[in-house]
């Protein structure tokens, strides 16, 4: 039986910006992302109120860009 192997190098050599929100526009289809200082407070947040080790945070939301707003049947299914 051979030890468990744990990969912790790897993680910590992972990137920043890690911690993201993942934009989707459902009229064009763009995506983008968005950071903000706000992922260390839910970071804090979550690891006090789970128990949990938070490593990263990553959010999905989808909605209309800026683009799209700005053209008026964009929004109208
Ligand atoms: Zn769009």
């Amino acid at each position: 039986m051979e030890p468990i192997q744990y990969r912790p190098a790897c993680d910590a050599k992972a990137s920043p910006r890690e911690d993201r929100i993942h934009l989707a526009c459902l009229a064009c289809g763009r995506t983008e992302e968005f950071a903000s200082p706000l992922f260390a407070v839910l970071k804090v947040e979550i690891a006090r109120q789970s128990g949990y080790d938070v490593h990263a945070v990553r959010l999905e939301v989808s909605g209309h860009c800026r683009a799209c707003r700005m053209r008026p049947s964009a929004t109208q299914h």
